[in-house]
């Protein structure tokens, strides 16, 4: 455990939510109801994982789509996914998983249905005036968490020449291929 935190592990950050909110405007470029439900998720995941600005990168993200709520989680909770603290589980859910890597808590919240027929202006309205705790349900996130960033030796693909990470690579006859060569030599799918 880093020592600057230890002592105040549970005390979680105090948020100038104005000023967070306008972060979050500023960087998706317009306000909304989808940056909103982003934005409560990042101060609901704060409450819950008592989570501190200062160390950003011990916090991990899991959106399962990727609409316009994951740009408030990116301003307000600095994960990226150059940083790999911001991952996808494409599932076209309005669903969050966090994860504190200091403390080892997660949690998976999910939005809460919400009344039909409104509008983009209504939308918005609706969620402004509700509570994280009003708006998503908290579930135990169940997807493992990946390892920290591992690095890949590279080599070139045996077709194209490119430079390539090795995991993204494949055998064939003994040569490596990218994944865009490789298609190009499967008769099965084209
Ligand atoms: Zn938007
Ligand atoms: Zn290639």
């Amino acid at each position: 455990m880093d020592e600057r935190t230890n002592g105040r592990a549970s005390a979680p950050a105090k948020v100038d939510e104005r000023a967070l909110w306008e972060k979050c405007a500023a960087f998706h470029g317009h306000v909304c109801g989808g940056l909103t439900i982003g934005f409560k998720a990042a101060l609901y995941a704060i409450e819950l994982l008592a989570l501190t600005f200062s160390e950003d990168e011990k916090v991990v993200c899991i959106a399962e789509n990727d609409a316009c709520g994951v740009d408030a989680i990116q301003a307000a909770l600095g994960c990226s996914i150059g940083k790999g603290n911001l991952l996808f589980h494409m599932r076209g859910k309005q669903a969050f998983s966090f994860y504190n890597r200091r403390t080892g808590q997660a949690v998976r919240l999910v939005l809460r249905d919400r009344p039909e027929g409104m509008t983009r202006e209504q939308s918005l309205a609706y969620y402004q005036a509700l509570s994280p705790a009003e708006m998503f349900d908290v579930k135990p996130a169940t997807i493992r968490l990946p390892e920290r960033a591992q690095l890949f030796q590279s080599r070139r693909c045996s077709r194209c020449g490119e430079v390539t990470g090795e995991n993204w690579l494949r055998l064939r006859g003994g040569e490596a291929f990218c994944l865009d060569c490789l298609s190009r030599y499967d008769r099965f799918d084209v």
